[in-house]
């Protein structure tokens, strides 16, 4: 199981990031808007990114 804090941590990382500005559920909470994260991105799909790179970019985190 991923935490929020890893998600968040790969996010800002992740090369492949682009924020989906139109979630209709990031509106119900004031402070994610901004929010780097996997959960903000439009390639984050059932809980997993579509194009892999997650788990790439986890393991690079890792070795700090
Ligand atoms: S969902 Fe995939 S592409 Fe988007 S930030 Fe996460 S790992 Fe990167």
């Amino acid at each position: 199981m991923v935490s929020k804090m890893q998600l968040r941590s790969v996010g800002k990382m992740c090369p492949g990031y682009v924020q989906a500005h139109n979630i209709s559920w990031t509106l119900a909470s004031e402070n994610i808007e901004n929010e780097v994260s996997c959960e903000s991105c439009i390639h984050w799909k059932n809980n997993k990114c579509k194009i892999n790179l997650f788990d790439d970019v986890l393991s690079s985190l890792d070795q700090t």
